[in-house]
């Protein structure tokens, strides 16, 4: 399906019900059909008129104006969601489609920024030099901080910095929330995980990242200060509780630019002299030399998010296919190296059952994955409101969003009906469980009311800060 296609459809769409509707709707009303319509269409792979026969909208026609939006609302409702919920926020936004498809086709492994932005404060540390020279077609400015730099890139919106995320690079010191607690999500049962700020940015494309409706930096950041992290670090490793984890991956994957920043070069070894503090190093890239040439140690966790084959290739572009990460997870287990896995996000598909436990299977297949994996998370597609309608501009194919079906949760996000979610979770813990692996098994960003329903134990399984 390309873009045209669905600008087709959607001006189809329009059409159409401009000349069945016997009343004029107010805007607000016509964007929500139409996203109904738009959603129905894609999600049953039929053309607008086969959907508006099938609801007996002559039916409705003839009733004439009086509840003829309420009407059709209730039916198209009943249509998309099958899974009910009258009356719970769907969030039926407008749908806006360019022209253009997206730049994020893929990925190659390889930066090659037009430009590299070098805080003063930064000149000189060892990073900022490396850059340099990974980069030398780049054009080098030395700017006083990041906002001068922004400045000069015309300080783009949220939109247009997205996608030009892999033409700049800015190298700045960090100088305040180095390590910070996971926010997790309102009203969500946290892990304690903390998170250490190495880097901000992601040269994957995947269609479900938060990153392209949140970041405004046209570019990729790495801080120089390596130094100050790992004092920092000191500092809280003598303070929290035994097994505490902490992640660079919360705004960047953390190795995928390794080969360029090291940072793992600085912080595996720092971390095995460490005695509370373990390090997750999470990625969805197979190509970690930098890392697998390193020693392990029982403080470092090498984790990879997984999906199944088809749903990587649909939804995760730029990254390793599954087999490539599962080839470099065995590579990292069979090394000595403790290793997690992230099977999220869980994507509702025709035949989920049987692909998720295919995949589990397929994953825990590996004697020595098995023994050395500690922990593995789940999670289930969600997002916030906005997040699939910026995707749906410029992304030819987001069955994904369509095929399932959304509501407004406690905080604010959109995921599953929790029906289908404890059934997911169930699923996937049964599976994990007749794997044979002995890990600690949790769920990311979910509700009380989840964890229960999934049949898990929520609660502190692992250390905390203090
Ligand atoms: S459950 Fe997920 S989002 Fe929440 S604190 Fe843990 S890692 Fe962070």
């Amino acid at each position: 399906m390309a873009m045209e296609d669905n600008i087709k459809l959607l001006a189809g769409i329009k059409a159409s019900l401009d000349a069945v509707s016997p009343v004029e709707l107010g805007v607000n009303k016509h964007s929500e059909i139409v996203r109904l319509l738009y959603e129905i269409c894609k999600r049953e792979n039929i053309p607008v008129a086969a959907v508006l026969g099938s609801i007996g909208i002559e039916g409705m026609i003839k009733g004439g104006k009086g509840g003829f939006f309420r009407k059709l609302k209730s039916s198209l409702m009943a249509r998309r969601y099958h899974q009910g919920r009258a009356g719970k926020d769907t969030h039926l936004m407008p749908v806006v489609l360019e022209a253009e498809e997206t730049r994020d086709c893929g990925w190659n492994g390889r930066l090659d920024p037009f430009r590299i932005f070098i805080e003063k404060d930064a000149e000189g540390m060892p990073l900022s030099a490396r850059i340099v020279r990974s980069f030398p077609k780049a054009r080098v400015s030395i700017v006083r901080n990041l906002p001068e730099a922004l400045k000069i890139c015309g300080r783009p919106g949220a939109k247009d910095a997205y996608p030009m995320r892999m033409d700049n690079v800015f190298i700045v010191t960090a100088k305040a929330g180095l390590i910070k607690k996971c926010p997790c999500s309102p009203k969500c049962v946290g892990c304690g995980y903390l998170v250490l700020n190495m880097g901000f940015g992601c040269p994957m494309g995947c269609d479900y990242c938060y990153l392209k409706a949140y970041t405004d930096i046209p570019g990729i950041l790495f801080p120089a200060n390596v130094d100050d992290f790992l004092e920092e670090l000191s500092v809280l490793d003598r303070k929290a509780g035994p097994c505490t984890r902490i992640g660079t991956g919360e705004f960047t994957d953390s190795l995928a630019l390794d080969r360029y920043t090291l940072y793992s070069e600085a912080l595996i070894p720092f971390f095995a002299g460490l005695k509370n503090l373990v390090l997750e190093l999470k990625t969805k890239r197979a190509d970690i030399d930098t890392v697998l040439c390193q020693v392990p140690n029982r403080n470092v966790v090498l984790s990879w998010s997984l999906n199944t084959a088809d749903m990587s290739a649909l939804y995760e572009k730029g990254a390793s296919t599954l087999d490539e990460r599962l080839h470099a997870a065995g590579k990292a287990a069979e090394k000595g190296f403790d290793i997690g896995f992230h099977f999220d996000p869980l994507i509702f598909h025709k035949g989920w059952e049987e692909s998720y436990a295919d995949l589990v299977s397929k994953v825990f297949s590996v004697p020595s994955v098995r023994e050395k994996c500690r922990w593995v998370s789940l999670g289930t597609l969600r997002y916030s409101p906005g997040l699939k309608e910026a995707f749906e501009k410029d992304r030819p194919d987001l069955s994904a969003y369509y095929e399932g079906e959304f509501f407004t949760d406690l905080d604010g996000k959109l995921r599953y009906d929790k029906s289908l979610r404890s059934m997911m979770y169930r699923h996937m813990a049964g599976c994990i469980a007749d794997s044979g692996v002995n890990a600690a098994v949790y769920l990311c960003m979910e509700t009380e009311e989840a964890w229960r329903a999934s049949g898990l134990k929520a609660g502190q399984m692992f250390g905390s800060a203090v």
